[in-house]
């Protein structure tokens, strides 16, 4: 989820086959993309930031091949799970509020044009805690970008919705479009139109080829074959440090993150999302929630960093130190479900970037090579328009925006 994240601190501070072309093929990025050359690209990853990528390559006319260990939105793929919240308050981030409305309308025509149910406008409300600099600084933004916003005083919330306690909370701000998305079946989704308009899909875990002369030759696939492509995009989630130990290392670093399903009284909408939209406790630790998830429960997790994780060897048991905090979080700010039995939970991943902001760049030594990654809590609602930006910087007919690109940490 990650509301804050680096925001919130800026703020403070202020049919591919297996085909080896001939090298002369490609120019660059930029003269096989206006030439009208087709160029081939393997991207590794189908989560959320990889499956769009492939999705808007195939669509502006690269042949693409979409590779994945273990398939879209798997149960240790960070994209996993039923659903993820989508909002527009960044604080002051402009360049996130303009992706998610971007996203936004994405996932909406997507929805239409896939035929299948992939978001859930439920509204989100932000309770405002007593440093609302964050909430403050969002407004004017989502404002300019035509996002329906509402300021809500905390008593008039204690009447809007009597199943929770305002307590120190000084005001909320209803963001009345956004709302939640169907995680793991968006990715299904995304991946199945790829296929259907052309793209090729492989099952296979895939090692970076060796970097010569400025530019990387053939993947290595776990069936022991080779791939080779014009070009390559890593959009590995949580695994992409360990796969580019000296580029990216522990520029991203996966932490382990619990998510528990409470059950609600039968036949009682008080805690469902015909009652409540998703909602976030920005206080001074972040609790959010998704009622309803899809009817999974009521769905709370604590935003906090956990420790560090493995997501291929990790067990994804939740502590009873987690429940712990989860219960007592629920009683006191939804005295409703105190007493709410527990229905599921799981361990998922978050994918930190140093300073939250995602990883979307060109490899530093091989030209014809891309990261995009680093969603660090926060990324599935972007996945449309990350797609977008890492498809343009792989067609050249884009730039890396100094806002994600490697350049800004020190090397
Ligand atoms: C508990 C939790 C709650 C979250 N809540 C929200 C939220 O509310 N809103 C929001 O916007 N975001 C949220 N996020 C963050 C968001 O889900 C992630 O940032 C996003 O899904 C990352 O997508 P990705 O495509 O980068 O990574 P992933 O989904 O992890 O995809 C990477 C894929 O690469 C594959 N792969 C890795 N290595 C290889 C290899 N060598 N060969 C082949 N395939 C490989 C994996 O199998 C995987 O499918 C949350 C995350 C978690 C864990």
């Amino acid at each position: 989820m990650h509301p804050r994240g680096v925001s919130r601190r800026s703020l403070l501070k202020g049919g591919a086959a297996l085909v080896v072309l001939h090298a002369s093929r490609i120019l660059s990025p930029l003269v096989a993309a206006t030439s009208g050359a087709k160029p081939r690209v393997a991207v590794v990853g189908a989560g959320a930031f990889g499956g769009w990528t492939a999705l808007h390559l195939l669509r502006r006319g690269a042949r693409v091949v979409l590779l994945d260990a273990w398939g879209p939105g798997n149960s240790r793929a960070s994209s996993g799970g039923e659903t993820r919240v989508i909002r527009a308050t960044y604080g002051p981030d402009r360049i996130y509020v303009e992706m998610v409305a971007r996203s936004l309308r994405l996932w909406r025509d997507s929805e239409r044009r896939f035929g299948r149910p992939l978001f859930r406008k439920t509204g989100v409300i932000w309770m405002a805690g007593r440093d609302d600099r964050y909430e403050k600084a969002a407004l004017p933004l989502l404002r300019a970008l035509g996002l329906p916003v509402e300021e809500v005083g905390a008593t008039e919330a204690a009447v809007l919705y009597p199943q929770v306690n305002f307590e120190g909370v000084s005001w909320v701000l209803h963001e009345k479009e956004a709302g939640y998305l169907l995680a793991r079946r968006a990715c299904q989704a995304v991946l199945e139109r790829f296929q259907a308009e052309g793209g090729e899909y492989r099952l296979a875990a895939a090692t970076p080829g060796t970097v010569d002369r400025g530019r990387m030759g053939p993947l290595r696939l776990s069936d022991g074959t080779a791939l080779a492509a014009d070009r390559y995009v890593f959009a590995c989630g949580p695994w992409l440090g360990k796969i580019f130990p000296d580029i990216i290392g522990d520029r991203i670093r996966p932490t382990r993150q619990e998510v528990f399903f409470f059950g609600t009284p039968p036949g009682d909408p008080t805690f469902t999302e015909d009652r409540l939209p998703v909602w976030i406790d920005n206080g001074a630790r972040i609790f959010y929630g998704i009622p309803g998830s899809d009817w999974r429960g009521f769905k709370v997790a604590d935003d906090t960093h956990g420790p560090e994780f493995d997501p291929t060897a990790g067990e994804r048991v939740p502590t009873s130190k987690g429940l712990r905090a989860a219960r007592d979080y629920l009683a006191f700010r939804f005295p409703g479900l105190k007493d709410a039995p527990l229905l599921e939970a799981r361990v998922c991943q978050y994918e930190n970037s140093p300073d939250s902001r995602f990883i979307i760049d060109r490899h530093p030594q091989a030209r014809n090579s891309f990261f995009a990654g680093g969603g660090s809590g926060h990324g599935f609602k972007h996945g449309p328009a990350v797609g977008e930006r890492v498809a343009d910087l792989v067609l050249g007919t884009g730039r890396p925006d100094p806002f994600f690109a490697l350049s800004r940490f020190p090397s």
